[in-house]
């Protein structure tokens, strides 16, 4: 190792910002009008033109938007939402906000994703609805678990939240994720995420009904959004006709998410060739596994998770990299493992999310990483293996 390795100053994850955004959120700015306006119309419409949705509403985060898309395909308290408890707990924590019970089914440990054939086991005569998600940007198998939806007359809500420029291929066509497939698909803008407004989420559906509510629940159920008494020549006194939240996304926030997905192309385009490079110069590296994808799924690769050798400490394996300074992650986390579901007996054994949570990390992932970095964090991931099982490399 070199000097300059111990000087070396990697980031784990770093948004895709620039001279464009800081433009765009000094235009709404002085436009004098920061909350839910011109900007979140503009940024509703270019994200609806950009995924194929017909209608998309912005929130104030992805768990707002997974709270409004249960509430609005009828999950009521009482009721059952099949999902996983491999993820961001968000996904299971909306679930409770409508006052109803995750039930959690165990991952294919090949793509971290809802495992369908473990659905229909889980199903009662309380399933609402199946909340499945995009884990890291990796589609999920949407076809598969779209079919036993209909079987059963369950909804579909898709936690999308990774997975802006994601492409799955269903009935031979490659669409982009958030058409939506499902019901209703919901995308997160937090910095970790490939676009991002600081923070922020969106919904998209087909059903106009649907997006009607969003608009009215975002605003407290205010029937009147601002802009619009704001710009009326006559009198309007708003009503509200139902029980609402304050989720809106401010228009600051809208501008940033209208630049940034001017380079959402660019930015999918990097992080395939930065996975492709990580494929490459960790092929050979005894007992890994690497992200694997499904010749129907396209990964925006919002995460480089890899799965360490046997007999790997995870934590050791972390800590030998941090101290030639590669930072690194902890694989996704299991919701069930937490206070909040420490309650809610698994009815049936979670060992790959288990699994998954504990032999997995995520390697440095974002547009400023250079080859002579990838480089350097596959040659610091190898010796930390070695390091932790003496290889016979
Ligand atoms: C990030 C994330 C969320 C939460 O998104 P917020 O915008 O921070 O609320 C939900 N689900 C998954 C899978 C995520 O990765």
């Amino acid at each position: 190792m070199s000097t300059s390795d111990l000087t070396r100053c990697l980031d784990f994850a770093r948004p895709w910002l620039a001279e464009p955004e800081a433009e765009a959120a000094r235009r709404a700015v002085l436009s004098g009008w920061v909350t839910q306006g011109p900007e979140v119309a503009a940024f509703e419409r270019e994200f609806a033109a950009c995924v194929g949705a017909d209608h998309a509403c912005a929130v104030s985060s992805c768990t707002a938007a997974l709270h409004l898309a249960l509430r609005a395909v009828g999950v009521r308290p009482g009721d059952e939402v099949v999902t996983v408890s491999h993820s961001y707990i968000a996904t299971a924590n909306s679930v409770r906000y409508c006052g109803a019970t995750p039930v959690f089914v165990d991952i294919d440990p090949a793509t971290f994703n809802m495992d369908p054939g473990r659905i229909e086991a889980v199903l009662t005569e309380r399933t609402r609805a199946i909340l499945c998600v995009h884990q890291m940007g990796m589609p999920c198998q949407l076809e598969t678990i779209l079919g036993i939806a209909r079987r059963h007359r369950l909804a579909v809500v898709e936690d999308a939240a990774c997975a802006v420029g994601s492409e799955i291929r269903l009935n031979g066509r490659w669409t982009p994720i958030g058409k939506p497939h499902g019901d209703v698909a919901c995308f997160s803008f937090h910095p970790r995420k490939l676009v991002t407004t600081g923070d922020g989420g969106i919904l998209t559906t087909s059903n106009r009904d649907w997006d009607r509510q969003f608009r009215l629940w975002r605003h407290n159920g205010m029937d009147v959004p601002d802009l619009d008494r704001h710009g009326a020549r006559e009198i309007i006194f708003e009503t509200y006709p139902t029980l609402g939240y304050n989720y809106r996304m401010s228009d600051i926030a809208a501008a940033v998410g209208r630049a940034q997905l001017k380079r959402l192309p660019e930015m999918v385009h990097r992080r395939r060739l930065l996975a492709a490079r990580y494929h490459s110069l960790l092929a050979d590296l005894p007992g890994i596994h690497l992200p694997q994808e499904p010749t129907w799924a396209r990964s925006n690769f919002q995460s480089y998770c890899v799965r360490l050798p046997q007999g790997c400490d995870q934590k050791q394996v972390m800590q030998y990299m941090l101290d030639r300074n590669v930072p690194t992650r902890r694989g996704v986390m299991c919701a069930h493992r937490e206070a909040p579901y420490a309650n809610l007996h698994p009815r049936r054994p979670l060992t790959e999310s288990e699994q998954a949570q504990d032999h997995t990390i995520l390697l440095p992932m974002h547009h400023k990483l250079t080859e002579d970095d990838q480089a350097y964090v596959a040659e610091a991931l190898k010796n930390a293996c070695c390091h932790a099982v003496p290889c016979a490399v």
